[in-house]
């Protein structure tokens, strides 16, 4: 059956001598693996529409005894530039790529979670600052669709609605249950790490921020370490799959988060 859907490209690799097998994000049919016939050859119809980050209009023959389809033609629906000349939306952009990649299963769509990428890529694409806020707000949200809330509203012990007066400056952040400690709570708690309240606070506003305006915030560069190192733990403890961000290390690790 030929069946056409809107898709974001998330992986690209060579396939024998002249194809390519392509991971998607369809907007149909969730996380898809497709073989594009023919797309390592310089005439290729494809073009450069299967590079990762692409927003594309795929053709598929899908069959659904098939573990594998066929990619029989890709649009670019809207070129996203900006991200393959800026080294650093590059990263943040091959970043979200590569979480949904490990963290979303084959074969389970979301139209919710498709609007998600392409907003956020769509977003990194024309911001002129605080490009990092749009990863963070990227990885809460899809964390949520995906079953791993973290939960921001109350303690995970007691339960108790969290606020100014039941948090004080730095706070403990447990993995296992994905939410925080009040202070009265986090007091006989031992942890390895505490978080700074501006880490809560700052995490809190991009949860509740719309795309549109989440570049608005700037967080500091020792915050955006912090949040860095939280969620990607929560990641590392529920998926299967490790998640290195390796080409965003690069800027974290070096303080240039901006
Ligand atoms: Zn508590």
């Amino acid at each position: 059956m030929l069946t056409k859907t809107e898709a974001v490209v998330l992986r690209s690799l060579r396939y024998r001598e002249t194809s390519k097998i392509v991971t998607l994000y369809t907007k149909k049919f969730g996380k898809l693996n497709v073989v594009a016939k023919g797309a390592m050859l310089p005439t290729s119809k494809f073009g450069a529409s299967l590079e990762p980050m692409s927003y594309i209009l795929a053709v598929l023959y899908k069959k659904e005894t098939r573990e594998i389809q066929f990619l029989s033609q890709a649009d670019l629906i809207k070129p996203f530039l900006n991200l393959y000349s800026n080294f650093e939306k590059m990263a943040l952009g091959l970043s979200i790529c590569e979480i949904v990649y490990k963290l979303i299963k084959f074969e389970e769509e979301n139209p919710r979670i498709f609007k998600l990428i392409v907003d956020t890529l769509d977003k990194l694409n024309v911001a002129e600052k605080n490009e990092i806020n749009l990863l963070w707000f990227f990885i809460i949200h899809i964390l949520e669709e995906s079953g791993f809330k973290i939960n921001f509203v109350s303690c995970i012990l007691c339960g108790e609605k969290l606020g100014d007066e039941n948090l004080s400056e730095k706070i403990i952040f447990s993995s296992d249950r994905g939410g925080f400690l009040c202070s009265k709570c986090g007091a006989g708690a031992e942890a390895k790490i505490y978080y700074s309240i501006v880490t809560f606070k700052s995490l809190v506003w991009l949860e509740r921020a719309k795309v549109e305006s989440v570049t608005n915030l700037k967080i500091p560069s020792n915050i955006n370490n912090e949040i860095h190192n939280l969620l990607m733990e929560y990641m590392r403890r529920h998926l299967d799959e490790p998640i290195n961000l390796k080409s965003l290390e690069v800027f974290i690790n070096s303080g240039r988060t901006k």
